[in-house]
């Protein structure tokens, strides 16, 4: 008798991780194994929580001094990006503003979730802003791609009045070297259109590889190729380590040895 598939809830993290690597889905989410964390990054973790709490105190009105006072590092950025996008930080009347905002959308059997950092509503338009506090990316075409774009934009077009013109993202990488520096991103009807085709089919293939998972079946594993798997916890476990590599260019070359027409 087929179980229930447990996983029902989605983040733009974990459609990331899906696009990355399924497998690497696989090890994280129903195998539950943890990925190491060096003491930088948790470090780097720690206090991007930080720096979204005080904004988030900030937004609602409560002090925040008590958060910044020991942090003097944290005050300067706080202090930066409010100088630097003072029209999003400062409160009109006649505007929504929510911080940590939480929507869902349900579909194909998983319910999609997205947090904006904050979600600024007017009578024509809506904006999506996120606090990054890693350095702003060189090539604009990553975040364009990157599922937290495509899905806060998409997930807000599907559940408010506004059309996909009236919608638009805003990163503000805090940390960037010469003060917060930001990049939008703006919508329309034709990316909305592709964003539901890429969902779907994502979300299809994802119920597939879970329900042969079920039956004993691994998720599949991302093409040597791409080179992720240099860098990957799992890679022993996945044999995609540089010996199982090595390996595995050898087969290839004799596997090409046996073809007749090749003279090698
Ligand atoms: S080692 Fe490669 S195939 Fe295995 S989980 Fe990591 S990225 Fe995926």
């Amino acid at each position: 008798m087929s179980q229930e598939l447990p996983l029902t809830r989605l983040s733009q993290g974990q459609l990331n991780l899906l696009k990355a690597c399924p497998r690497k889905f696989q090890h994280i989410y129903f195998e539950q194994l943890g990925t190491h964390v060096s003491p930088e990054q948790q470090e780097h973790l720690t206090w991007g929580s930080r720096f979204h709490l005080v904004m988030q105190q900030r937004e609602l009105g409560l002090p925040v001094e008590s958060l910044v006072r020991e942090d003097a590092q944290l005050q300067h950025w706080v202090t930066a990006l409010v100088n630097a996008a003072p029209e999003a930080l400062t409160k009109e009347p006649q505007t929504f503003r929510e911080s940590e905002h939480c929507r869902t959308l349900s579909l194909q059997g998983y319910l999609l979730t997205v947090i904006y950092d904050l979600l600024i509503e007017e009578s024509s338009c809506a904006q999506i802003l996120d606090w990054k506090t890693y350095p702003q990316p060189k090539n604009r075409q990553w975040l364009t791609h990157d599922w937290q774009t495509r899905l806060y934009l998409y997930i807000l077009a599907e559940t408010s009045d506004y059309l996909p013109e009236q919608i638009s993202m805003s990163y503000w990488f805090v940390k960037s070297q010469f003060g917060p520096q930001s990049l939008k991103f703006t919508y329309n009807q034709l990316q909305h259109e592709q964003t539901r085709q890429d969902l779907t089919q994502q979300l299809i293939k994802l119920t597939q590889w879970r329900q042969r998972y079920e039956a004993g079946e691994q998720f599949p594993q991302v093409e040597v190729s791409t080179g992720r798997c240099r860098d990957c916890n799992f890679a022993v476990r996945c044999q995609r380590t540089s010996e199982s590599s090595a390996i595995s260019s050898k087969d290839l070359l004799l596997n090409l040895a046996n073809v007749p027409e090749v003279s090698i």
